[in-house]
């Protein structure tokens, strides 16, 4: 059964993705940050699916965590066919980047760039070394190119993301490794909780060509088409999952 590790999977996208993978078949590695009533939740939800699963508790955004995770892993199955960058944090506060502070830029780069590009660089070492390599999904945002002037912290972070594609698909397509990127546009989610009626106008208004709100299952689908193996001549390749926000229309 191959194996997936999908970070920040005790909710939302992550458990969406988590989900679909189980879908497939596959084993996931449910991560989570501090909810373990959420991952067992998610665990459930994959065995469900047709899959199986198990928690594991790390912070991506401390060095050891990441180890920690990997070698759980390999102890549970010898192998990590993809592994899905999938966990972030929104800014606590949203401020506008003339008043933004450092302690939030540094406390996202640590979560949503650091982690994922360190851990990264753990797993592609770790599918070198197995005869079936696997490929690797990050989920960055709209915000990889859509400006926020009141979360200019989140921007950047996830604007970090779209490089980290670019260099590990050029580095490891030689040694059979994929390497993906998807954007997704406005899900539903804990995180957007907050922003709900915010979103809820600006979808109504058109937002984005496509009406409504996206859902934890739209960006697990695509990560499903990606484990699939159904993109074997692309590397490195964006997917918006978007309802169209990205299109400039006239
Ligand atoms: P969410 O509902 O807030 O869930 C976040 C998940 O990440 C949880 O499982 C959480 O674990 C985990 N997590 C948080 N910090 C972590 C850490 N340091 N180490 C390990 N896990 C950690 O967020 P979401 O909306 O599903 O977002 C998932 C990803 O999609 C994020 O990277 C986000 O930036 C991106 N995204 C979201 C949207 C959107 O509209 N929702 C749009 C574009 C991109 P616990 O349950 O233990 O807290």
């Amino acid at each position: 059964m191959p194996l997936a590790l999908v970070t920040g999977a005790s909710r939302g996208i992550g458990r969406g993705i988590a989900i679909e993978l189980g879908r497939l078949g596959w084993r996931v590695a449910v991560n989570y940050a501090g909810n373990a009533a959420a991952a067992d939740d998610t665990v459930a939800a994959v065995t469900t699916a047709g899959g199986s699963a198990f928690p594991i508790q790390g912070d991506i955004g401390n060095a050891e965590d990441r180890a920690k995770l990997v070698q759980a892993c390999l102890d549970d199955q010898g192998s990590i066919e993809l592994l899905v960058n999938n966990a972030g944090i929104a800014p606590t506060v949203r401020a506008d980047i003339l008043d933004a502070d450092e302690g939030s830029f540094d406390s996202l780069m640590e979560v949503n760039l650091k982690g994922p590009y360190f851990l990264t660089q753990l797993v592609a070492k770790a599918m070198l070394k197995q005869e079936q390599r696997g490929q690797i999904v990050t989920i960055s945002s709209i915000s990889t190119y859509a400006a926020s002037v009141n979360r200019g912290d989140y921007c950047i972070s996830k604007a970090g993301l779209g490089m980290l594609t670019k260099l590990f698909a050029a580095r490891l397509a030689d040694d059979g490794i994929r390497v993906y990127e998807i954007r997704p546009g406005v899900i539903a989610t804990d995180m957007t909780g907050p922003v709900k009626e915010k979103y809820d106008t600006l979808i109504a208004q058109g937002l984005s060509p496509i009406k409504r709100w996206g859902t934890p299952e739209d960006i697990g689908r695509a990560v499903a088409a990606i484990a699939r193996g159904d993109f074997p001549f692309s590397t490195g390749e964006v997917l918006n999952v978007d309802g169209g926000f990205h299109l400039h229309t006239l």
